[in-house]
């Protein structure tokens, strides 16, 4: 920028170049924490250890072999794969040369993946061998991929209309020894396309500087507060939104990562937890619970695990609750795809620090503050600015570095004349400067001209025990506009009337904003990115009632 205040040119200062380039955060590692260790677990249990020097030099030959392929800067790479150390070092190898990885989430339809695949122009895809079958049905539609590369092997061979192989022979023979880095640091390093929910999916650019921002930050004591001390376990997907910063953090500060692979049920989870002293977890709500029955079902407790980090949804009140009573701390978290990802965390800071754990409750249950380098506010449908009372809610706007501008292909900003990004989300921020989300603005409902929260009334009825998971929909009314119906999954053996759940929020919400109809289904609908899928529970509400 050379806007001074005179007109002319600004002083530089006379520090080092030193681009904030990804490819530091495991130079640093190898260097400093070389035997720290990532450990993996594979689809059939194993498990496989590498210390930093180990995934340095494998990221390194990636490099070199990509480079050897023809892939060069700004070239995308895509990723088909679950949480391992061989996707870790593809992550590093590939933005390490200055081309981009791009990140694909196995869980979409076929249809959504053959156009997130084209529209990024994918050169070569690294991929699960267990996600063959989806390259089988993607790569006849997506002319532009040349080729694949096997992070693990795939259970039979299957025939793929271009040259696939290992890891290991795509690697034998290329040199070890790249100059990584040396480039702008906001070049491109990673891509990841929203989920799609209304309209096509959006590309999602993040730069290197972008990254490394939001890891430097997150590893602070008022956000994710890590050290080197810690084994930290990486639930979250590596293939949505970005990990949640922990493959640059973890490194960052050599810590040992553990990377679950394909096995996420409550019993290989605590397994892993107990074997490998994690201290440190990161995952979305229904990761917990899973692993919250488990331990319940078999008198469990959970080892050395002395904080979760739980986002991506809201978390459910009894599920802090239930983390306490083991002897783990939780913090809730929210952040997007637009985003690098976190946007708020709640750790607690004074006064809230002081106040005795009951009354800590509510802000504990809110998605927490904004750390340094993310700003937030919340406006009207006009775009006034709406005040930090707690009670006002609005659409929540951020903007900062680690922040997206534009999705990619589109020529138009993503943001406001002032520079703000619209969330999508609807939220309050209290005076101490907590922000809870209380919908998605494509799902709040509307009762005589009202909003009615769909997440207090799920937040309020997981309270009750019978409950494992709850999700809260507005459906059409001839007088009201639109009017709640819940929606129920029960905890293992137990058996419920809808009256139950009705009387049990009669004190917890106001009267206005009971259900309607409360039903029960055996599994709540999620998207791929393990939200609930609310477009779908409207179908199936409009079934259910038509058979009522
Ligand atoms: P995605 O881009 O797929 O990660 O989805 C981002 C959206 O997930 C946000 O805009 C929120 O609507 C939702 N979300 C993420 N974290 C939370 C949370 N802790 N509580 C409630 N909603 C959340």
């Amino acid at each position: 920028m050379t806007n001074t205040q005179n007109g002319a040119p600004p002083m530089l200062g006379l520090m080092q170049e030193w681009p904030l380039t990804l490819d530091k955060f495991i130079e640093h590692a190898k260097r400093w924490h070389g035997k720290r260790e990532i450990i993996s677990r594979r689809a059939d249990g194993r498990i496989e250890r590498r210390n930093y020097m180990q995934v340095y030099d494998d990221a390194m030959h990636i490099s070199g072999a990509l480079l050897a392929a023809g892939i060069g800067t700004g070239d995308r790479v895509a990723t088909l794969a679950m949480n391992s150390v061989e996707h870790l070092a593809a992550w590093y190898g590939i933005s390490g040369i200055g081309a981009v990885y791009h990140t694909l989430n196995p869980r979409l339809f076929l249809d959504q993946l053959v156009y997130i695949v084209n529209h990024a122009d994918d050169r070569l895809i690294f991929a699960d061998g267990m996600f063959a079958p989806i390259l089988a049905g993607l790569l006849p539609r997506c002319p532009g991929v040349r080729r694949i590369v096997y992070l693990t092997p795939p259970a039979e061979p299957v025939i793929l209309p271009v040259p696939s192989g290992s890891l290991e022979d795509f690697v034998a023979g290329h040199d070890g020894t790249y100059a990584w880095g040396m480039f702008d640091e906001h070049s491109a390093a990673g891509l990841c396309y929203t989920s799609g929910t209304t309209g096509l999916p959006k590309g999602v650019l993040y730069s290197h500087r972008s990254n490394f921002l939001h890891a430097l930050i997150s590893i602070s004591p008022d956000v994710l507060n890590l050290s080197s001390a810690d084994t930290i376990l990486a639930i979250v997907p590596m293939f949505h939104a970005n990990a949640w910063g922990l493959a640059y953090a973890t490194p960052g500060i050599g810590a040992n990562l553990v990377l679950p692979g394909p096995r996420l049920d409550g019993a290989s989870v605590h397994e892993l937890i107990i074997k490998e002293k994690v201290t440190f977890a990161a995952g979305v709500p229904t990761v917990w619970l899973a692993l919250l029955d488990y331990l319940d079902a078999q008198g469990l407790d959970l080892g050395t695990l002395k904080r979760v980090i739980i986002g991506g949804s809201a978390m459910p009140e009894t599920m802090l609750h239930r983390f306490r009573d083991r002897g783990v701390e939780v913090t809730h978290a929210w952040g997007m795809t637009e985003m690098s990802p976190m946007g708020t965390v709640c750790a607690l800071t004074p006064p809230v620090t002081d106040m005795p754990f009951e009354e800590q409750i509510p802000y504990r249950m809110k998605q927490g503050r904004p750390p340094f380098t993310i700003d937030m506010r919340l406006v009207d449908e006009d775009g006034k600015v709406l005040p930090h009372d707690g009670q006002t809610v609005g659409h929540l706007q951020v903007r900062g570095p680690g922040v997206t501008k534009a999705y990619l292909g589109e020529a138009d900003h993503a943001l406001d004349a002032e520079g703000w990004f619209d969330t999508g989300d609807i939220a309050t921020i209290c005076p101490y400067g907590y922000m809870q989300i209380t919908d998605r603005a494509k799902d709040v409902i509307k009762s005589g001209g009202e909003w009615i929260s769909s997440l207090e009334i799920e937040s309020a009825v997981s309270m009750h025990p019978k409950v494992a998971l709850a999700a809260a929909i507005g459906v059409p009314h001839p007088k009201w506009a639109e009017r709640p119906v819940l929606f129920l999954t029960l905890r293992p053996g137990h058996e419920a009337e809808p009256e139950e759940f009705i009387e049990f929020l009669t004190t917890r919400i106001a009267k206005w904003w009971l259900p309607d109809a409360v039903y029960f289904l055996d599994e709540i609908p999620v998207g791929a990115t393990g939200k609930v899928d609310k477009k779908k529970l409207r179908v199936i509400c409009g079934e259910m009632a038509g058979v009522a």
